[in-house]
């Protein structure tokens, strides 16, 4: 079973605690699509990178390693699976989709108020 995106799971729970009538409906309708994290690898590096001077030393051992997958961890996201449940928001009712498109809006500004807060340490 593919892992849920976290953002379409949230704003069907939202919508089920506020009691949207809707909401039951819309929990019926997920699909799997291609992990847009790491494009369907199921793997990622979690950003680590490597410079000049990694490679200076033994290029050709890392570049075998990196072939290799020494680096490679399971996606975040998808962990591992490659595919993520998604909503089909496109299909979806057009005041639904509108009340997505509220709700992320908000959403975004939430988690970025947040990332703000814990930046200035409060
Ligand atoms: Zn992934």
């Amino acid at each position: 079973m593919a892992p849920k995106n976290r953002w379409h799971l949230n704003f069907v729970e939202d919508a089920k605690e506020n009691g949207h009538d809707w909401a039951e409906g819309v929990d019926r309708v997920w699909h799997n699509v291609v992990c847009p994290r790491c494009d369907g690898e199921g793997t990622t590096w979690h950003g680590l990178s490597f410079a000049a001077e990694d490679f200076a030393e033994d290029r050709e051992g890392l570049t075998e390693a990196i072939e290799a997958g020494a680096f490679d961890r399971p996606c975040e996201e998808c962990h591992g699976n490659k595919v993520m449940s998604a909503l089909d928001i496109q299909a979806m009712p057009h005041e639904i989709q509108q009340e997505y498109l509220r709700w992320e809006t908000e959403a975004i500004n939430l988690a970025r108020a947040d990332a703000q807060e814990r930046m200035m340490g409060a």
